[in-house]
């Protein structure tokens, strides 16, 4: 290892360290915080190295001979928005093995998320294990997230995590046959972490790697309750950062019917709550505080809820919030339960009437819902009733899945593979796209 750092202008190795070096492959963003990574295949041991200078990706392959650095991108502090290293040693073109057991790491964002997801045949996967770090306590004294404090969390997350889900399993890592990862969108430095440790570790085990879309995870977490929906449905897709109204007719195959112009559903929840003093993340405490209040106390704008597509804007809403909040003045405190709650029907109401056109206009009798804001008591309530009249069969994430996790990115990779969209690889080789829209996926 010493070797490897004395090339690459590193310095120190932390933690467990492994001296011999026999196999590692990783990624260091400084600037984003990322660390490299190195698996030790021999001694089961990972280590992390820090210091300052470029980005580098490396495979180094050390058992006598000099590490080898195979791309090194110097150019950190322009920001690249991808990072590639394709070891040609290591090129395998190979098709991916059935999906079998599948271990996925989630990091886009605030929270760590590991998984291993066991798929035979093409049955529904099945989730053994789970397990999840939020960093909501770190980032809420800065009121949002800090991205440079989230990758470094997710570097002293993911290792702990990943054992801890294979003892709750009853697994061992030689078992593992794909390991998965969230390569977009999200946070750049964040997901060169979970990237980097998911290259590292199928390098160093054999196991070919699967690069997930973040999106189609929260899409596809349905699949992972026991009551799993059936294709085709229309799929609400409300995220933190995105809303869309989608058709999905199959794993890869998604229509985008309608998407919001400007914030996300989960935005307007967050900013709306930031108004009013509630903290980072808003939406959970926005709907709590909204129990207690009156949601037609205050009249606010339902927008383009009329506008004869399937489009979404929720930007006017919070300044609208913002407004109102104003003119309330030092009554605002006493009267935070009705903004809350007029709030909060707002924006499911919208999100309400769009979803049951989309059923409308698609034909279709199915409706998923996805992403944390499905979460929201009130949406379930509102759409239930709704999709009961016109019989339609809706399905929900697990509560504690609507959020970010590891088990939808095991899952989603895991259907890909079975779905043959997609092939898990052995180059190692992996770029992270923090913008990736989903209608690219297979771009
Ligand atoms: P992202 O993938 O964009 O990080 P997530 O799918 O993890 O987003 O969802 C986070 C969003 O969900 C936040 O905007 C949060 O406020 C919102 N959210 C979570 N629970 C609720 C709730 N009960 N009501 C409304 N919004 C919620
Ligand atoms: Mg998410």
């Amino acid at each position: 290892m010493a070797r490897m750092a004395g090339r690459t202008g590193l310095a120190g190795t932390g933690g467990d360290a492994c001296r011999c070096a026999r196999f590692g492959l990783g990624a260091r963003g400084g600037r984003w915080g990322s660390a490299l990574h190195c698996f030790c295949a021999m001694h089961q041991s990972v280590m992390a190295l820090r210091g300052w200078g470029g980005l580098g990706v490396w495979v180094a392959r050390s058992s006598g001979e000099a590490a080898r650095t195979y791309t090194s991108a110097p150019m950190m502090n322009r920001l690249p928005m991808s990072v590639t290293a394709s070891p040609a040693s290591f090129a395998d073109d190979a098709p991916g093995p059935a999906p079998g057991l599948v271990l996925g790491i989630e990091s886009s964002c605030d929270e760590t998320g590991v998984a291993l997801v066991h798929a035979s045949g093409q049955g529904v996967p099945r989730l053994e294990a789970h397990a999840l770090h939020s960093q909501i306590e770190m980032h809420q004294a800065y009121g949002g997230v800090v991205p440079e404090l989230a990758s470094r969390d997710h570097i002293r997350r993911v290792l702990p995590l990943a054992t801890q889900v294979l003892a709750a399993a009853g697994r061992s890592l030689a078992e593992v046959d794909v390991v998965a990862y969230t390569r977009g969108p999200g946070l750049a430095g964040a997901l060169l972490v979970g990237s980097g440790v998911a290259c590292a570790l199928g390098a160093a085990l054999g196991r070919p790697v699967l690069g997930v879309h973040h999106l189609e995870g929260h899409l596809l977490s349905p699949f992972l309750s026991a009551d799993p929906p059936e294709f085709p449905f229309v799929a609400l897709l409300v995220s933190g950062g995105h809303t869309q109204l989608m058709r999905v007719d199959a794993v890869g195959d998604y229509q985008i019917l309608g998407e919001t112009i400007d914030d996300a559903a989960g935005e307007a929840f967050d900013k709306s709550a930031k108004l009013m003093g509630l903290g980072y993340p808003g939406g959970p405490a926005l709907s709590r505080l909204a129990e207690a209040g009156d949601p037609a106390a205050f009249k606010l704008p339902r927008p383009l809820l009329h506008s004869g597509d399937l489009d979404f804007s929720f930007a006017g809403l919070k300044t609208a919030v913002l407004t109102q909040a104003r003119k309330l003045g030092d009554a605002l405190e006493s009267r935070k339960p009705d903004l809350a709650a007029s709030t909060q029907a707002a924006i499911v109401e919208v999100l309400l009437k769009k979803s049951m056109a989309a059923l409308r206009q698609t034909g279709l009798r199915r409706l998923v819902v996805a992403g944390g804001v499905g979460a929201n008591r009130e949406l379930r309530q509102r759409l239930n009733a709704a999709c009961q009249t016109a019989r339609v069969r809706v399905h929900y994430p697990e509560l504690h899945l609507c959020t970010d996790n590891g088990a939808m990115i095991a899952m989603a990779a895991a259907m890909r593979l079975q779905s043959g969209r997609a092939q898990a690889g052995r180059d190692y080789s992996f770029d992270v796209r923090p913008r990736w829209p989903l209608d690219a996926i297979d771009a």
